[in-house]
């Protein structure tokens, strides 16, 4: 696998730049003895507090701030100018250059992380801070930090600005029938490419399918005796799993009502390593959501069961040390081996496994670039809700945070090595340690090597990628440099034509290095290189093709209208239908409130959520295939769906374009007019340019219902 984007690269560049001219700054200024960098000396003090809180003891019990200096050597005083080339003293700067330098002071502060929600991960969060050399605010901050770092989800705090490590809906998302129907509608249009998940039915509601299509399988092919695995709805750690040969063997009596459930095909013939079955736990960043931004961690978790591996039998059915990988199952288990080597023990390395079987021959290229494919496609699959669920919680043009999400993919691989998708967990453990058992009964937490090794690289690397400070630096080194260099050619073209050597105070070279460096930038010299490598966009030719249910999803919420709603209102359906063009002699208005009142109800009476009545994000998926199928009968199931997405994008772009230009015949601004209609006022939302505007409080926040459609 290549490592190293463009951008990283350029990074590195940027980075050499500063340290380069860090080196300058010292020999020019003789303050080499000099600490490069006062932790929190750029931090504006709090105001006092009205009443005292664990928080600002936090902030109380900071070291005085110094103002920053560039204390010029005692026996070589240095000629130190501002990047105007006018003398400075004593750290300050001509008056021109205050702007910029409160600019340049504020981006080297430390990057500050709030970790009072962290729970589990607190520990990797804390080794993770301090070799970044950040600053970590334990029991929260009253004024903004930049990163809140939450162990549960992205409600834990209620924050308006930074950025935070939990998508809103996430959660939701990836429990068991979410996920199922998620892949499931990707199966339906792509079903090669979405292979990777076990055919999965949910309980109660599809138990007479599942019967039907079993016996219907059974009937073409008695020799096939396959094994199902039932896994509740939020379930996790193996909680309430069992195998059955049978649907009758499903336990429906109760709990099934009360605890919905996925049944799933069994995966019967896994890889095996030690006559062991193990999966594997991969971390993945969502970085952003749009534009989609995914990373992989090129190293992840193996976890062993702890009896030896046979083929499911009405026997070793219950054996569940025999079929359940999980973690927190196997530790009770007499064989659990710990080790603190990564390639032995019951919890190893992936990387170990990898080069394990590289030694036997197996082409692990191929096998990671089928994990990062199935990796890229479950993304895709769960994006298109994501962006329902987000724009609900951080309207455009309210403040909020932006955000990022570490995911822990569970993935099986087969004996043919193909990979299978287990589940997603949102909150995968990021805990360093174990608990062991001294004596018996007797427990104690002991640190796990193998744990930290893996987990506290991710959660390190995450936070570097995130590092808000480190992109307006890049900018303005890069403008610095930029400057650098058109001042350069200006001072050589007057010292031409006066025919004089350039001055050191002319020197724009000179200026540039007073400027004090990038240490934070630096700061990062010391680690090792991101162990998260780029798989989206950078693989996006590859898998652009599959998000046709994220089109989908732009339509739906061009139509929500009202901010905060999730679910589409008859009115909105309709204008949907009208806006796009879509009623026909074939297809009237009256059939039109029939289709959204019959799959509306019907989803409605299925899903948990009752937050809102209006079609959900499913059910618009499922009247969509309907529509599609109706005008394009000949095509392909996903080609209908595409031909339809088309003609409504086009249809949409046409009324963008004409309301465009009566808005700017019409009053004063580019602003469309306003229908009256909500639903008609959402896609007025966007600026005439067409360009996403950023809102107060979250500058990089992706803009996601208000963009243009393609
Ligand atoms: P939980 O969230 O409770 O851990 P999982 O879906 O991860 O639920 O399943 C628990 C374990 O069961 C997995 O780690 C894996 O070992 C096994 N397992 C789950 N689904 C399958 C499957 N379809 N085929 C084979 N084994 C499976």
């Amino acid at each position: 696998m290549q490592t190293g984007s463009p951008e990283r690269r350029q990074a590195a560049g940027w980075e050499a730049a500063a340290e380069a001219a860090m080196k300058q700054v010292r020999v020019d200024t003789g303050a080499a003895g000099e600490p490069e960098h006062k932790a929190g000396e750029e931090q504006p003090k709090d105001p006092a507090p009205a009443q005292p809180r664990a928080a600002e003891e936090g902030d109380a019990r900071d070291p005085p701030r110094q103002p920053p200096t560039l204390s010029p050597s005692k026996q070589a005083p240095a000629r130190v100018v501002c990047a105007h080339g006018k003398p400075r003293s004593k750290g300050r700067c001509c008056k021109r250059s205050s702007g910029r330098r409160c600019e340049d002071l504020r981006s080297r502060r430390p990057v500050t992380v709030d970790s009072s929600k962290a729970r589990t991960s607190l520990d990797a969060l804390k080794i993770s801070i301090r070799q970044l050399k950040w600053k970590e605010f334990p029991f929260g901050r009253r004024l903004p930090c930049d990163i809140y770092w939450h162990g549960v989800s992205f409600h834990d705090n209620d924050i308006f600005s930074g950025q935070v490590n939990k998508f809103p809906g996430m959660t939701e998302m990836v429990r068991k029938i979410t996920l199922s129907r998620a892949v499931r509608i990707m199966q339906d249009l792509f079903p090669e490419e979405y292979n990777f998940y076990p055919r999965s039915w949910i309980l109660p509601d599809e138990f007479q399918l599942f019967v039907a299509q079993v016996r219907m399988v059974k009937d073409g092919d008695p020799t096939w005796k396959p094994t199902f695995i039932v896994k509740p709805d939020g379930g996790c750690q193996g909680d309430g799993i069992y195998l059955i040969k049978d649907p009758s063997d499903i336990r429906l009596a109760g709990t099934l009502q009360s605890r919905p459930a996925v049944v799933q095909e069994y995966i019967c013939k896994p890889l095996l390593i030690d006559k062991l079955k193990f999966d594997i736990r991969l971390y993945v960043l969502l970085k952003s959501l749009d534009p989609l931004e995914i990373y992989i961690a090129k190293d992840g978790l193996s976890r062993f069961c702890t009896e030896p591996y046979q083929e499911p039998n009405p026997k070793n059915l219950h054996h569940i040390f025999m079929h359940l990988t999980n973690y927190s199952l196997n530790i009770h288990s007499g064989n659990f081996i710990h080790s603190d080597s990564v390639n032995t023990g019951s919890k190893r390395t992936f990387s170990s496994i990898l080069g394990r079987l590289s030694s036997k021959g197996v082409d692990i290229k191929k096998v990671w670039s089928d994990i990062i494919s199935l990796v890229i496609k479950t993304v895709i699959a769960l994006t298109p809700e994501l962006k329902v669920f987000y724009q609900s919680d951080i309207p455009a043009g309210r403040p909020g945070p932006t955000c990022f999400q570490i995911l822990g993919f569970d993935i099986l691989l087969m004996k043919n090595l193909k990979p299978i998708l287990l589940e997603v967990n949102a909150n995968p453990s990021m805990r360093i340690e174990h608990e062991q058992e001294l004596s018996p009964g007797v427990f104690e937490n002991v640190p796990s090597l193998v744990d930290e090794e893996v987990k506290v690289a991710v959660i390190r690397d995450t936070l570097r990628l995130m590092d808000p400070l480190k992109k307006k630096r890049e900018n303005q080194l890069k403008k610095k440099a930029d400057a650098l260099n058109s001042a350069h050619d200006t001072a050589l073209e007057r010292s031409r034509q006066l025919g004089k050597p350039l001055t050191g105070k002319e020197d724009p070279v000179e200026s540039a290095i007073a400027i004090p460096p990038d240490s934070s930038t630096n700061s990062e010299a010391h680690l090792p290189s991101i162990c998260l490598k780029q798989v989206f966009p950078k693989y996006a030719k590859q898998f652009n093709y599959l998000r046709l249910v994220d089109r989908m999803a732009n339509l739906f919420i061009r139509f929500l209208g009202i901010k905060g709603t999730m679910k589409l209102g008859p009115t909105g359906f309709r204008t949907f239908i009208r806006n796009c063009r879509l009623s026909s002699s074939s297809l009237s208005m009256a059939a039109v409130d029939i289709l959204y009142i019959d799959i509306t109800r019907r989803w409605n009476s299925m899903t948990l959520d009752q937050r809102d009545s209006g079609m959900c994000l499913q059910a618009f998926i499922e009247a969509f295939f309907y529509l599609a199928q109706k005008k394009f009968k000949m095509l392909p199931l996903h080609e209908q769906v595409a031909s339809l997405i088309d003609l409504c994008e086009y249809h949409l772009s046409l009324l963008d374009e004409k309301r465009l230009v009566c808005g700017r015949r019409g009053t004063s601004g580019d602003r469309p007019p306003y229908s009256g209609t909500p639903q008609e006022a959402a896609p007025f939302a966007q600026p005439a340019d067409g360009v996403p505007q950023p809102h107060a409080g979250s500058a990089s926040k992706p803009s996601l219902y208000r963009r243009p459609l393609s």
